[in-house]
C-alpha cells in the first residue's frame, strides 16, 4: 500500500536518543508534526518533538495507545519485543515494517538470513553451554569472539577469546551470559578494514544506496567514518550488490545501515545489519545532497527516494562522554568541522554524545588528517 503523507501530518518516532532526534529534525525540516516515545524522560528527542510520551518499551498498553495518536510510525530503537512490535503493526501503519528487525534483534538468526541468501559472515556457532563452548574450542581455531545474540551493541556483551585460559579466566562472566541468553563464538576476522553502507529503499521498492565509508573502531565502538573514493569499482559493486539484495530480501522501507569486513584477499564479510538510520551514515547530513535520515522520512511518508550524490568527502568523528571537556579546544583544531552534540545530559565514559564532520575537496586531506593528526590520535586514544 502506497500512502503518501504530506506536511502537517504527525510522524510517531519510538526512540529518542540522538537517532531519533536527528530523524526529528529532518522530518520537521519538510513540514511533519512529531510526537515520540521513550523511557527515559531526558531523552533528547524530546527537546525537539511536539510531544512526547515517557514509557517503557514494553508497556504495550502505551505503545498502543502512543501509535494510535500518529499518522504513521517509526522506529529508531531496535530492541521492542518482537511480539509486541507486531501487534504494533496490526494497530497502526508502519511501513518500516518489522521483518528487518526481528531477523537483525537476533545475531543467530541474522547470520543464518545472511547465509541462506548467499551473503558471507563470518563463521560463527551456537552456543547453549559453557562446556559446548569448550569442546567446541578444542577443535574449531582461536581466536574468537563470543557474543550475545540479543541485546548487544557498541560491542557490549562481547568476550575475545585468545586462547583455552581467556574462556577459564571468563568462566563467571561467560556462564552469567550463558544463563540469560544463547550465545554466538565466531571466528575473530583479521580484516583488512571495515566498511559500512546506508542503504534505502521506498515503498516502489526503488532502492538508493549511500556512498560507502570507511570505519575505525575502538574497543568496539566507532571511532571514525571516512567516505570517498577509495575503494575499487569491483568492490563497490559488490557492496552494492550485497545492500540490494538485503534491502529486497528484508523488504526495507526506510534506511539500513550494513557493517562488512573486508578481508585481506578482498573477500566481503557482513558483520552486522541494522535497519534504521547508522552511526557511520551520520556524514550524510552534510556530504551528500540528501542525509540518511532525510530518505528514511522520504520512504516512509510515501515519497520517492531522492538520488543520491557525494558532494564532497567526508571524515565523521565520534565524541563520547569523556571527550566532552575538550570539544571547545577542538573547535580551534578543525575549524572548518561542523559540530553535532546531542544534549544528552550526563557525558559518562563511552556515552556517544555527538560528532564531528570535516568535508573537503580531496579526500588525501581527509585522510592526512585521520591518519596523522597528533589531536586526532589523543582523540583516538581516550576511547
Ligand atoms: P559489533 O558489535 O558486532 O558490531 O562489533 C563491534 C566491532 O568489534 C566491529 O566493528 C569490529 O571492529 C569488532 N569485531 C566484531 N566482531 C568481530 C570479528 N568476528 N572479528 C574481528 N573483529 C570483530
Amino acid at each position: 500500500m502506497t500512502k503518501k503523507l504530506a506536511a502537517g501530518t504527525t510522524i510517531g518516532i519510538i526512540g529518542a536518543g540522538q537517532l531519533g532526534k536527528m530523524l526529528a529534525q529532518s522530518a520537521q525540516k519538510m513540514g511533519y508534526i512529531v510526537s515520540m516515545y521513550d523511557p527515559n524522560p531526558s531523552s533528547c528527542g524530546f527537546n525537539v518533538a511536539h510531544s512526547y510520551t515517557v514509557a517503557e518499551f514494553n508497556d504495550r498498553d502505551a505503545l498502543l495507545k502512543f501509535v494510535s495518536s500518529v499518522d504513521v510510525v517509526t522506529y529508531e530503537f531496535e530492541n521492542i519485543d518482537g511480539e509486541l512490535l507486531k501487534e504494533l503493526e496490526q494497530n497502526s501503519y508502519l511501513p518500516q515494517g518489522t521483518k528487518l528487525l526481528l531477523i537483525s534483534q537476533n545475531r543467530l538468526e541474522e547470520k543464518k538470513w545472511l547465509n541462506n541468501l548467499g551473503i558471507e559472515t563470518a563463521d560463527f556457532v551456537e552456543i547453549n553451554h559453557f562446556n559446548e563452548l569448550v569442546e567446541t574450542t578444542k577443535t574449531s581455531s582461536l581466536p574468537a569472539i563470543l557474543k550475545t545474540t540479543r541485546f548487544g551493541y557498541d560491542g557490549k556483551g562481547q568476550i575475545r577469546l585468545n586462547s583455552l585460559v581467556d574462556i577459564e579466566e571468563n568462566a563467571k562472566n561467560i556462564q552469567k551470559l550463558i544463563d540469560q541468553q544463547t550465545l554466538v563464538l565466531e571466528t575473530f576476522c583479521d580484516f583488512d578494514f571495515e566498511v559500512s553502507v546506508i542503504v534505502a529503499r521506498d515503498l516502489e521498492g526503488t532502492i538508493k544506496v549511500f556512498p560507502i565509508s570507511r570505519n575505525h573502531h575502538a574497543h568496539g565502538v566507532l571511532y571514525s567514518s571516512l567516505v570517498g573514493e577509495y575503494l575499487s569499482s569491483e568492490l563497490t559493486e559488490k557492496i552494492h550488490q550485497i545492500a540490494q539484495n538485503i534491502a529486497d530480501a528484508g523488504q526495507l522501507v526506510g534506511v539500513c545501515g550494513i557493517e562488512f569486513f573486508v578481508t585481506k584477499d578482498k573477500q566481503l564479510l557482513v558483520n552486522e545489519i541494522a535497519p534504521r538510520p547508522h552511526n557511520s551514515g551520520h556524514y550524510t547530513i552534510e556530504a551528500t545532497n540528501v542525509s540518511q535520515f532525510d530518505q528514511h522520512i522520504l520512504a516512509i511518508t510515501g515519497h520517492s527516494l531522492m538520488n543520491i550524490r557525494l558532494m564532497e568527502p567526508a571524515l565523521m568523528i565520534n565524541i563520547l562522554g569523556q571527550h566532552m571537556p575538550l570539544v571547545e579546544d577542538y573547535k580551534s583544531n578543525y575549524p572548518d568541522a561542523i559540530y553535532h552534540v546531542y544534549d544528552k545530559g550526563k557525558a559518562t565514559k563511552q556515552r556517544k554524545m555527538g560528532h564531528f564532520t570535516l568535508t573537503h575537496p580531496n579526500l588525501s586531506e581527509l585522510e592526512d588528517i585521520l591518519y596523522h593528526s597528533s589531536s586526532l590520535q589523543t582523540w583516538q586514544e581516550m576511547f
